[in-house]
Order: structure tokens, then sequence, then C-alpha cells
């Protein structure tokens, strides 16, 4: 049985005061054993947020990593800068790296790697453009990129990494794939996985879903056989989330 996941993505928002402000609203609302809780938050975030979730069952993730141990690559933050910090999870492959930083499969598969190294938990990002949804290449997209995403990383280790399905056609629009479009694609991701590592290992993998998740939807989209739980955006920054990781007490 998979224990659902639910993480917010603050991308680039939220100074470390008001990171702090934030924690202190959502943590009482938040007791709930049922749902792994992660907040990935902006860098210079991480310190006072771990520091703010103590006593508390909430873990922090970072929005990004680089592929090296140390040294000069200025602006950059490594594994251990991580772990050390306290973190526990890295969303890696996230389609804004992707297309504004121009991040290749095979970067984030040496980011992959590199994490797992240092035991931190990738959540893998993957999903396809409007385009490629119109143009029927979306499968074919999708195995690409967990394919080269989990290059020469062992089974024992993958069982260790979430994948996240967020097509990008639905992140930050308000337009969320249906519950049935979300499915078929994380049921085809558990699939893939089954190809490479086996079916027992893709059973035991979380797949989440991500792109415009709220909570009048996360009900629907979590129900589903191979969708383990939500990424979430814009939602994540407000009391909503508390709602969306509660889901199961939502009357829709
Ligand atoms: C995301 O960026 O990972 C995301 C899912 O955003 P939103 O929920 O705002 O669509």
């Amino acid at each position: 049985m998979r224990k659902k996941l639910v993480a917010g993505n603050w991308k680039m928002n939220k100074t470390p005061s008001e990171a702090i402000a934030l924690v202190s609203e959502l943590k009482p609302l938040l007791n709930n054993d049922e749902v792994d809780v992660v907040f990935c938050v902006p860098a210079i975030d991480i310190i006072p947020v771990v520091n703010a979730v103590k006593e508390s069952n909430i873990k922090i993730g970072a929005e990004n990593m680089y592929c090296e141990e140390k040294g000069a690559y200025t602006g950059e933050i490594s594994p251990a800068m991580l772990v050390d910090a306290g973190v526990d999870y890295v969303i890696l492959g996230h389609s804004e790296r992707r297309n504004y930083f121009k991040e290749s499969d095979d970067l984030i598969n040496k980011k992959m790697k590199k994490a797992i190294e240092h035991d931190l938990k990738p959540i893998l990002c993957c999903g396809e453009s409007l385009d490629q949804r119109e143009n029927g290449v979306t499968l074919e997209w999708i195995k690409k990129q967990i394919v080269e995403a989990f290059k020469h990383i062992s089974p024992e280790d993958a069982l260790n990494c979430i994948v996240a399905y967020e097509p990008i056609w639905a992140i930050g629009t308000g337009r969320v794939a249906t519950t049935e479009q979300a499915q078929e694609v994380c049921h085809y991701i558990r699939q893939v996985i089954g190809n490479v590592y086996g079916k027992t290992i893709a059973e035991q993998m979380r797949i989440l879903y991500g792109g415009s998740v709220n909570e009048g939807n996360a009900l629907a989209l979590f129900s589903e056989e191979d969708i383990d739980g939500g990424l979430v955006g814009g939602a994540s920054l407000k009391p909503e989330f508390a709602k969306i990781v509660n889901y199961k007490n939502s009357s829709n």
C-alpha cells in the first residue's frame, strides 16, 4: 500500500520572514498521519523553514540542486549543503527549469544520481506541452523523460525516487488535467518503471500528479489508482494547501 504524499512547490515565492509566517499558519492544520507532507522551498528559506517545522511531521525539499560535490559553480547549491541544512527531498527536472534554464535529460540524470548518493529523495518531474498532447506524442515523450532520468540508477535507489507527472499546459494555468488524463499517464509511467525495474518496484514507487491541483479537485485526482498524491504550486502558498493534504475530508 503506497502512502500518499503531497508536496508544495513554492517556486520563487516567500522571503524568509514570509516563509516563517506561512509555515506558522499551515503547521497546525497539517496533522495528518495518513499523508506525507513536504514543503519544497527556495534555497534561502530552507534553514528558517526547517526550524519552523520542528516538532511536526512536515519534511523539507529543495526546488533544485547541482550535480557536483563542491567547487567553482557560482550560484549553485550542492547536495551536501541541502542535507546539512535538514533537507530530505529535492525537485528535479521541473518544466520551468527545463524550459527557462534549458536543463537537459542528461543533466537531470546527473542530478538524480548525485541526489541519491547523498540520500536525498528526488521528486522527478516529467510532462508534455500542449502541442505534444495535441499531436498525440504525450506517452512517447514521457517515456523518454523517464528512461533518461533513471539511466544507471539501481532498482534499490529507484525506490527512493518519486515521479511527478506535470502536464506543462496544466501548470499555473487553472486548467487541470481530467482525472482520466492524469490516471492514464500516471499508469503509463508505472508501466515504464515496471519495464525498467520490474513490477514489484513499479508497484511501490510513488507517482504524483501536478498541475492546478486545488481543494476542489484533489479528492478525485488522488482517488485514482495510480495517483499517489500531488505536487502543488500556487495552492501550496495558501491555507488551501491544508485542505488538499486533508483531501479525504473534502465534500467534493
Ligand atoms: C508546479 O509548478 O509544480 C505546479 C504544479 O504548479 P500549479 O499547482 O500552480 O499548477
